[in-house]
């Protein structure tokens, strides 16, 4: 039998071994670790939303009204009202008929596809989709297809191949992500519409790092670019900007309805708590409103800052620096710690081999003066 030992010891030995990095304290844009106060440049949390007065008090007040647990599954007795206002609200918010929340993105991801997609069907996913999607996808029993990251030749080939093979009742389904999460760079999403549309495939498109980042009102790439009624399914994360946790899918009615159905981590898991479900709601209020207005261009001004200090494009809130190798990422990743930044090295099976990074995220909890003294302390690492 294999030792656990052995399998540590070979991811060590590559530079692969993870490790948890506790934390004492969370206040945006400060963590404490080691009993010392570090900015943080790792977090999701982009509108620093995730300890803001506002969200901690829904969360206390639906805890005072429904307990902290919802007792069972949502098709049991856990549909509470706070599950059903954030439906309602994520429905509303998108311009659609209809939205399910899960207990996480991940679940959402592996929910959908599973119900979307079976046997005979095919998913054409971009080559660099979030884990949860490739689970998903694999999950479905669907036929799985990858085209190289942002390629639409690439992508159009894949479509008018299967389309022509497939049986009229097969679905076809393309995923892409808005904002990849690892890479910070953008889809092509009005020329991927395009080519959905033209043959006839169904669009799944996950907005989990451009809600509250992107858009009029903070909804998203599809948002900026005038999509949104365009998109079959809109998916995204609550676990982000949004300053909560959970997961959510949009789309017309009888797609939610075929979910509630048959989405397993939705039908076979308890329903997210009250306060984190509360929570959300709130978090998207935020977004849309005045406040989530001025928040988002203090994380712009911050990206550009920041952008400009680099001599890279402002695309998003996710600056990757890439070192190729994972010792030189992770030094670079311990030296900052020490002086009081932390950012992740990010590594192997999460991306490529050989394209080990650290992975900076900016917020708009952040000072400028912490953005202009991260980048002094970027420059002394190579
Ligand atoms: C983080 C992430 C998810 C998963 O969301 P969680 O709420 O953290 O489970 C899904 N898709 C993408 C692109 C993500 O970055």
């Amino acid at each position: 039998m294999r030792q656990a030992e052995d399998e540590l010891a070979a991811l060590r030995e590559a530079g692969l071994l993870r490790q948890l990095q506790p934390v004492e304290e969370d206040r945006p844009p400060f963590l404490r670790i080691n009993d010392r106060p570090v900015v943080n440049f790792a977090s999701n949390d982009y509108l620093g939303l995730a300890c803001d007065e506002e969200l901690m008090e829904a969360a206390r007040e639906a805890t005072t009204r429904y307990g902290t647990g919802a007792g069972s599954s949502r098709l049991i007795s856990g549909s509470l009202s706070p599950h059903l206002d954030l439906e309602e609200h994520i429905a509303e918010w998108k311009g659609v008929e209809a939205a399910l929340s899960f207990s996480s993105g991940y679940a959402t991801a592996v929910g959908s596809l599973g119900a979307l997609l079976g046997k005979g069907d095919v998913i054409i996913l971009d080559k660099l989709c979030h884990a949860s999607l490739i689970d998903g996808a694999r999950q479905s029993g669907a036929c799985l297809r990858v085209y190289p990251h942002n390629n639409l030749q690439k992508l159009e080939r894949l479509l008018a191949d299967n389309r022509a093979k497939l049986p009229a009742e097969a679905r076809l389904l393309v995923v892409t992500e808005s904002v990849f999460s690892m890479d910070g760079d953008r889809a092509p999403l009005v020329e991927i519409v395009e080519l959905t549309e033209r043959h006839g495939a169904l669009l799944l498109l996950d907005e989990a790092h451009a809600v509250g980042v992107l858009g009029p009102t903070g909804q998203g790439l599809a948002e900026e670019l005038g999509l949104q009624g365009r998109i079959t399914f809109q998916m995204g994360t609550l676990g982000k900007a949004v300053g909560s946790a959970g997961g959510y899918l949009a789309a017309e009615r009888r797609w939610i309805d075929l979910l509630l159905n048959k989405a397993r981590p939705f039908v076979y898991s308890t329903a997210p708590p009250p306060a984190q479900v509360a929570a959300s709601s709130c978090g998207l209020r935020v977004i849309a409103s005045p406040r989530g207005r001025n928040l988002r261009e203090r994380l712009w001004s911050n990206i550009s800052t920041f952008s400009k200090l680099r001599g890279t494009e402002a695309r998003s809130a996710i600056a990757p620096l890439i070192f190729g190798e994972n010792e030189p990422a992770l030094q670079a990743a311990r030296s900052l710690l020490g002086a009081g930044y932390l950012a992740p090295a990010v590594r192997f099976p999460t991306v490529p081999r050989g394209s080990a990074r650290l992975r900076i995220t900016l917020s708009a909890a952040h000072e400028e003066e912490q953005v202009r003294s991260l980048h002094k302390n970027l420059l002394t690492l190579s």
